[in-house]
């Protein structure tokens, strides 16, 4: 049974799967497998990113699936060292190249630091020459969306962020919602880390509902109208993540899951000036 996937329309009236499919830290050796099981279990959003070092690999799962190119929604990342104007397109040629398309339905440029205001310059070229259906950005807090914004023409049509159970974002969903960008949850099972799977609070809502941890925190985010892309690379995973569809949290259960909010990252601070100069330095696919 294929499982019907809902949409969102991005603020340029592209329409995106509410559900798809994340490839970080999936080895390039595995990642072709990977992507071709996801798209057999029905995911037509595939999220990888230059900074992957696995596109090649996903644009060979894409070519032997067979599967009509605008069924697909593709998404891909720009690294820092690529940013500004001239390098972010050759970049973005880079990528299709290794992905074997010729067009993306979503360029992101992935961390807000560097010469982000330059690619952002030459990644509304590509959307105006049609090379890119969308153009967005990831890791984006508040302030740094608010001055994007301000000083450029194409607003972002997405905004890739950590979203999950114990870091929520309500403030960025709600600011995102007055410049009609839409939100993009990485990281939504928290990396299956600070005791994700065992929360007594999500293990209680999962049996109510005869589904899993995952399925609960997932549908949560859904329910808020969030994009989600986990990751596994287990077939019977990938059947769990996608399988969010059929049933409805209670709004005592969205209650309930609202106090797990810590208001910060487990996973990574974009505010330590140490791992701002940290990414600064990480150069991928050179
Ligand atoms: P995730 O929250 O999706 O968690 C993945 C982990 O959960 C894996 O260890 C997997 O084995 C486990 N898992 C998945 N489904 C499960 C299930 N049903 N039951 C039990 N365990 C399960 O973390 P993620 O991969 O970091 O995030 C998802 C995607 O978001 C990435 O693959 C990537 O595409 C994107 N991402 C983007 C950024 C960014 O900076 N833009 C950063 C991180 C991730």
């Amino acid at each position: 049974m294929t499982v019907q996937i809902p949409q969102v329309t991005l603020n340029n009236g592209v329409r995106m799967p509410i559900l798809g499919f994340g490839v970080y830290q999936v080895a390039p050796e595995q990642t072709e497998q990977a992507v071709t099981d996801a798209l057999a279990a029905g995911y037509r959003l595939i999220d990888t990113a230059a900074g992957y070092e696995n596109e090649e690999a996903v644009g060979r799962a894409i070519t032997k699936s067979g599967i009509p190119r605008d069924e697909l929604f593709i998404t891909t990342k720009l690294w820092i060292q690529d940013y500004g104007q001239d390098s972010t397109k050759r970049a973005f040629d880079r990528s299709l190249d290794r992905l074997g398309l010729d067009y993306l339905d979503l360029y992101l440029i992935h961390q807000p630091f560097g010469d982000y205001y330059g690619a952002w310059r030459a990644m509304e070229d590509l959307n105006r020459a049609g090379r890119t259906r969308a153009i967005g950005v990831s890791n984006f807090y508040p302030d740094r969306l608010v001055d994007f914004i301000t000083h450029n023409e194409i607003v972002p049509a997405v905004n890739q962020i950590e979203t999950h159970v114990f870091f929520q974002r309500t403030d960025d969903q709600k600011l995102m919602g007055e410049y009609n960008i839409q939100q993009e949850s990485w990281g939504p099972l928290a990396q299956g880390g600070q005791g994700f799977f065992d929360h007594p609070v999500l293990v209680d809502i999962a049996r109510a509902h005869d589904k899993s941890v995952a399925q609960i925190a997932l549908r949560w985010l859904v329910q808020r109208e969030i994009v989600v892309i986990p990751k596994s690379v287990r077939p019977e995973r990938m059947a769990e993540n996608l399988d969010v569809f059929d049933f409805q949290l209670t709004d005592d259960e969205m209650a309930r899951i609202a106090g797990l909010d810590t208001g910060r990252s487990p996973i990574f601070d974009h505010h330590d000036p140490a791992s701002v100069k940290w990414l600064g330095g990480v150069r991928f696919n050179t």
